[in-house]
């Protein structure tokens, strides 16, 4: 792992090393003190201060990156050049033209790369998917993302502060947003158009709260609502049809829950999902298959640029005030 991160902590090195095909082997912090601390607290055999050094250990195979976003890149680099296999964190970079370098990069070195992408894991957003594609709801027409949050105060930093490092809640929520809706709708997002505010945890220019609307190439129309600020709501996931809506409740979360319902004429019914699995261990399971050669990443190192291409027009909306087109 590069990164001695909150994230790793909490979700992945649980769901690496639930694998029977992978063991979270060592950990890289910037600082030896912290590596040494983070290894030890998290059963970590070896510790790093550098890339370079992590890289040279034998028992490395593939690296998974969770560091603050402005460092995927060189980090993403140097791992691929060293022809490991690499899971990194969303947003893959800052810019698309950085992003695309680094699926080139990895491509070149014959490696895998992933975007860790948790949502389209989910048991009620693969649904959403398949039943899309069956035709449960007729042809999508509308969508509606309900996932304004209150950051927890353990993570109260960078990402309210640090501009620099890629902060601000669109490169952390609305990037998701971007992919669930690709994933569920099979669908390219074409412009955008956003709003976004500073409601008192935002500082240095950074937003903590965004609303907006992405026009999709089929025609549909997404709103969304991305916020650190909010309390007290529900996360949700909406597609409207011509014949049928799917309503997701409290969908847009790192944990295996949520509802599902398909609600066509008069009639609302629970779509049954079967077991809720972990979205992190689903991930990791498919990422394994991939560097296995069985298949590709759950979320690609292609959906990572496709979602970063969204996140970045939103951004730029915000700033301008314009419908800014989303360039892959
Ligand atoms: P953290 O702030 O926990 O960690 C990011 C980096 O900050 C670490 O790599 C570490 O650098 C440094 N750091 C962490 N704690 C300290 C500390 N106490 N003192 C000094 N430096 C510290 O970030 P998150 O885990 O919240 O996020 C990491 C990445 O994961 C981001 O890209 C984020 O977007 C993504 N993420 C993805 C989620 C998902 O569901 N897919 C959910 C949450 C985050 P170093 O170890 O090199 O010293």
């Amino acid at each position: 792992m590069i990164g001695a991160s909150d994230i790793a902590k909490t979700r992945m090195i649980e769901a690496i090393n639930g694998q029977p095909d992978s063991a979270v082997v060592a950990v890289m912090s910037t600082n030896e003190e912290r590596a040494k601390h983070y290894a030890a607290e998290n059963g970590i055999q070896h510790y790093y201060s550098s890339v370079e050094g992590l890289l040279t250990d034998p028992d490395v195979e593939v690296i998974y990156i969770s560091t603050t976003n402005e460092r995927h890149k060189a980090e993403v680099t140097l791992a691929a050049k060293s022809g490991k296999h690499v899971l990194c964190e969303k947003p893959l970079a800052l810019t698309v033209p950085d992003a695309r370098e680094m699926l080139e990069t990895c491509r070149q070195a014959h490696v895998v790369l992933g975007t860790n992408h948790h949502l389209r894991n989910a048991v009620t957003h693969r649904a959403l998917r398949r039943l899309i594609r069956e035709g449960a709801i007729g042809q999508p027409l509308a969508a509606r993302v309900f996932h304004a949050v209150y950051l927890p105060p353990r993570l109260q930093g960078w990402r309210l502060d640090k501009p620099e490092a890629g902060g601000g809640v669109i490169l952390d929520i609305t990037v998701h947003d971007a992919d669930a809706l690709h994933f569920a709708l099979d669908d390219d997002a074409e412009e955008v158009v956003a709003l976004s505010a500073r409601q008192g945890l935002g500082q240095s220019g950074l937003e903590d709260a965004v609303m907006g609307a992405i026009r999709f190439r089929s025609g549909l129309l997404a709103q969304f609502h991305d916020a650190f600020t909010i309390k007290n709501a529900r996360t949700g996931f909406e597609v409207h049809g011509s014949e049928g809506s799917l309503i997701g409740e409290d969908v847009m979360t790192q944990e295996p829950k949520g509802q599902l319902f398909l609600q066509r004429a008069e009639k609302r019914e629970e779509v049954d999902l079967g077991e809720h699995e972990n979205l992190y261990a689903h991930q990791v399971r498919h990422f394994n298959a991939a560097v296995k050669g069985q298949g590709t990443p759950f979320a690609t190192g292609e959906d990572g640029v496709r979602s970063l291409a969204v996140a970045t027009a939103v951004l730029e909306s915000t700033k301008t005030g314009q419908r800014v087109p989303v360039r892959y």
